[in-house]
């Protein structure tokens, strides 16, 4: 059911005159390198070289090994571009194709009184939007779809850390229907004051996300409060090309030292129990990278792990109430 347009990808290649390509592909599109590569192989002259580090999003081009390497291209999978790199990059997005229209007609129920929805959808299913929202008003609702806002690469378009669009039109609709999955639908329901449902084509399931977001909020406060109270904190900078924020977590850094803590930065690819675990004196983690792990990683880490709006928070910065739209997803990105 999915589409990743290997032509368009020939053709690329040959365009660009590449001889040496590094392929990334993420985690649920690993199990087709190898067809990849031999399709490549096959149709062009050039030399290809699979990435088997953990590619998450279009934040995470391996910029360091395509150097290390020698190649002239990277052919990054799955992803929409999320950040301008100073080297050549194609991205192959891939696309769900399914019926969506029974689906659709079943979320009808759960939207209920609602009669202005949001729509939007991970990159997968984007091209899926305009359909839905003719089912929608075809059953007297309106569907307004959010301009592309941020690092969102389409109109409609939701990553796991940006949510702008549909933020600036929060007050116009009802509730959101999220074209998607879990992740997605969370850091949505994370980031609006609205009802958020989901539409996932690939199990084709509908879920309200009330209850996880709630769950994931009283969390995210007592951790918060567990920020309070710490002494020794460990500022996380990652190294991956599209999730640097140095001066972010210089910036805090300086912060916690006027408020007679102190702060050490830490620099790290992947952010894991594991490589957190020996700097035993840290009481808490402040994490600058992709938000998302300090969220959907939480219960793996021995130490708590917060994102650095959070510890704002902490630190009487910014008010939760205030801030309750984006304290948790914040946006950030490459500097
Ligand atoms: S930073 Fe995290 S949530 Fe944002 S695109 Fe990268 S992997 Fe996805």
């Amino acid at each position: 059911m999915y589409e990743l347009k290997d032509k368009i990808i020939i053709e690329e290649i040959k365009n660009k005159k590449a001889r040496r390509i590094l392929i990334q592909l993420p985690e649920g599109l690993k199990k087709e390198a190898n067809k990849i590569v031999k399709y490549i192989e096959e149709n062009t002259e050039a030399k290809t070289f699979i990435s088997g580090e953990s590619c998450w999003g279009g934040c995470d081009l391996s910029l360091e090994e395509a150097k290390f390497l020698n190649v002239d291209l990277i052919i990054h999978f799955g992803h929409a571009p999320f950040f301008k790199p100073n080297f050549p990059v194609v991205y192959v997005e891939s696309r769900y194709n399914t019926d969506i229209t029974k689906l659709v007609e079943s979320s009808l129920k759960n939207l209920g009184s609602y009669n202005k929805v949001g729509l939007v959808a991970s990159v997968q299913h984007i091209h899926q939007l305009e359909k839905i929202k003719e089912i929608l008003e075809k059953n007297n609702k309106e569907a307004i779809i959010p301009d592309k806002k941020g690092r969102a690469f389409y109109k409609g378009h939701i990553l796991g850390c940006e949510y702008t669009g549909s933020k600036l039109i929060q007050e116009k609709v009802d509730c959101f229907l999220v074209l998607g999955n879990k992740f997605h639908s969370l850091g949505l329901a994370l980031s609006v004051d609205k009802k958020v449902i989901l539409i996932d084509p690939i199990n084709e399931e509908i879920h309200d996300l009330d209850f996880e977001k709630k769950k994931v909020t009283l969390k995210r406060l007592e951790l918060i409060e567990k920020a309070r109270n710490a002494h020794t904190f460990g500022i996380i900078v990652s190294m991956k090309s599209g999730q640097q924020n140095f001066s972010v977590a210089e910036n805090i850094k300086k912060k916690l030292e006027e408020d007679e803590k102190e702060a050490f930065i830490l620099t790290m690819n992947n952010i894991t129990n594991d490589q957190l675990v020996n700097f035993y004196n840290i009481d808490l983690f402040v994490n600058t990278s992709c938000p998302r792990i300090s969220i959907e990683d939480t219960y793996q880490f021995d130490k708590p792990i917060i994102n650095y709006t959070e510890l704002l928070i902490a630190l009487d910065e910014l008010k939760f109430d205030q801030e309750k739209n984006s304290i948790i997803i914040a946006p950030y990105g490459v500097e």
